[in-house]
């Protein structure tokens, strides 16, 4: 099923355009992520549901972007439903199982936990149509922000998360941010194999006696804008800790 996807009106250098919601209209109407509370995206949620309350929103994790827009959905429809998965209870919010179904619009999801990116990140899995409702686990265009454990990140958890995407073998991945992805299961192996890639890189360097970060920053991601060099220094902090995890440093 082609979902209802709108923008959630909040363009920018990490959001892209601008964080995709996702509407499930039916029987229990749903959104798979809330926004930020952004007027025109609750215009366009409210002319879909034609007069119809939202029940229910799904968060795929508690990242501002895909969550912050909780109270203005909760304004407008306030019996709303809020869901996420949480390690201890939330004022305002229900929490989310492992395995666990979910309603929306007229059929179930599966939750689908998958740590790495954020700890509390979770995918929305349509096993009929094979439909991944991925969040920030993947894009069409970009690789992934995957901090250390100290921004909430865990690369050998988020590395396990993609293995478990995969096994999944979904059909199209509909992500928060940019287009939908057609070979999901080509892009999940592609995220793998470019994450091996860094890490063997970044092992060289501290085979090499190079183990100062920004050093290896530097050698690592030479032909890389140094714009970026801020989020490569936290890809390479969530390497190293992983290289430490696995005892290989
Ligand atoms: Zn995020």
């Amino acid at each position: 099923m082609t979902p209802i996807s709108l923008n959630a009106g909040n363009p920018g250098t990490w959001t892209g355009p601008g964080n995709n919601t996702y509407l499930f209209d039916g029987a229990e109407p749903t959104l798979i992520d809330a926004g930020v509370g952004n007027t025109d995206h609750l215009d366009a949620i409210a002319s879909r549901l034609n007069g119809r309350a939202l029940v229910r929103v799904l968060v795929t994790h508690g990242h501002p972007d895909h969550a912050s827009g909780l109270p203005a959905l909760r304004q407008r429809w306030p019996s709303l439903e809020a869901r996420k998965w949480m390690s201890a209870p939330e004022p305002g919010w229900q929490g989310l199982d492992d395995g666990g179904g979910v309603r929306a619009g007229d059929t179930w999801l599966t939750v689908v936990h998958t740590p790495g990116h954020a700890v509390d990140h979770v995918c929305f899995w349509e096993p009929e149509a094979r439909d991944l409702y991925c969040g920030d686990m993947m894009t069409a265009t970009t690789t992934i922000l995957v901090p250390p454990a100290a921004g909430g990140g865990s690369l050998k958890a988020y590395l396990a998360s993609l293995q478990r995407l995969i096994d999944l073998r979904p059909a199209i991945a509909w992500p928060g941010h940019g287009p939908e992805i057609s070979r999901p299961v080509d892009r999940l192996q592609e995220y793998l194999r470019h994450r091996a890639e860094r890490e063997s890189q970044v092992k060289a360097c501290f085979d090499a006696g190079l183990t100062d970060i920004d050093r290896i920053v530097a050698r690592v991601y030479a032909e890389t804008p140094r714009s970026l060099w801020p989020a490569a220094r936290l890809t390479v902090e969530a390497l190293l800790e992983k290289l430490s995890e696995d005892g290989q440093l």
